[in-house]
């Protein structure tokens, strides 16, 4: 029988964890999110993220500009957001429409507001092994690998997609925790044959069915990030069901991934507002 990583599991406990620290040391953290348009999931997105901080005693306060902002009305407020002391994080819900270049508005964030770990200055700073703010998706799957004691040093860790957000940066991770780390893409020969050789297989693309049964050997534990949908309208990962079934365990979706990224948003916050959560399982 595979283990299931229950996100939902791991993601209370670490919003227990962050309500306490911030209880003890009397800061309220505060959070700005920035919403631009109208796209249906990322109102979903902001609601919940606006929901996870009230739980934990984190000030989130939205602001919602329309769908023709200009990309200078934009930065202007984040950059005012990022001079204002009583704001420790701030986020800028993506995608951004397409009249406006995301990386103008991410470099307009102060590098110690980063609480997505987007700007240049903490991706680089990551590369260097220096973990301020880790982007919200990989780090979300490291604590969950540590709180399911998921051994990490010394494996093989296969991660199948390459962008910014989730990819590279769960790459830089992997190799900081001392994982042999392998990135496949679109245009790598012998998917399945790479994908077997792993002993923590991590598959972000989008594309459902992609990580087929064949492609596990035993032991292998699958972090399945991928959100699709399946022939019936449900939400389904990247993965065969069956590849679960041959896995020592892995990921659910939904209920696995997801909630461990809205967690490591509220870790981030407090980092940004000066506390430290301990999160020795
Ligand atoms: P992107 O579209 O930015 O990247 C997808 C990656 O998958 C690319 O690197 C692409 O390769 C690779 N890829 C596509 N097709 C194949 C293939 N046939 N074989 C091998 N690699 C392939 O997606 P994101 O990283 O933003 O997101 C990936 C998935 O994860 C999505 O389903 C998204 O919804 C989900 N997601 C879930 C989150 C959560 O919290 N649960 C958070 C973030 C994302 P190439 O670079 O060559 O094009």
């Amino acid at each position: 029988m595979s283990l299931i990583l229950d996100g939902n599991h791991a993601a209370s406990a670490i919003k227990h964890k962050v309500r306490e620290a911030i209880a003890e040391s009397g800061t309220q953290p505060r959070l700005a999110v920035v919403l631009v348009g109208h796209d249906p999931a990322s109102k979903i997105y902001v609601r919940n993220k606006a929901k996870d901080c009230e739980q934990c005693g984190i000030d989130s306060v939205t602001y919602v500009l329309p769908e023709d902002t200009s990309e200078e009305k934009l930065v202007e407020l984040i950059r005012s957001l990022s001079n204002d002391d009583s704001v420790h994080g701030i986020l800028v819900q993506l995608p951004l429409p397409k009249h406006i270049n995301k990386d103008h508005v991410i470099s307009a964030i102060k590098p110690e507001k980063d609480v997505d770990g987007f700007t240049k200055a903490n991706t680089m700073a990551m590369l260097d092994g220096k973990f301020r703010f880790v982007p919200c998706t990989p780090g979300g799957i490291i604590e969950l690998m540590r709180f399911y004691k998921i051994p990490i040093v010394g494996r093989h860790c296969v991660i199948v997609g390459r962008s910014d957000i989730v990819g590279k940066p769960m790459a830089t991770i992997a190799l900081w925790n001392n994982a042999t780390t392998t990135i496949c893409h679109s245009h790598t020969r012998n998917l399945g044959g790479i994908c077997k050789s792993a002993d923590i297989l991590i598959s972000a693309t989008g594309r459902k069915n992609l990580i087929k049964p064949e492609f596990i050997k035993p032991n292998t534990t699958i972090i399945d990030v991928g959100m699709n949908r399946d022939k019936d309208g449900k939400l389904c990962g990247d993965c065969n069901p069956e590849a679960y079934e041959r896995s020592s365990a892995y990921t659910p979706v939904p209920g696995g991934v997801g909630p461990m990224t809205r967690a490591m948003l509220l870790l981030n916050a407090v980092t940004a507002a000066g506390l430290k959560v301990r999160l020795d399982w």
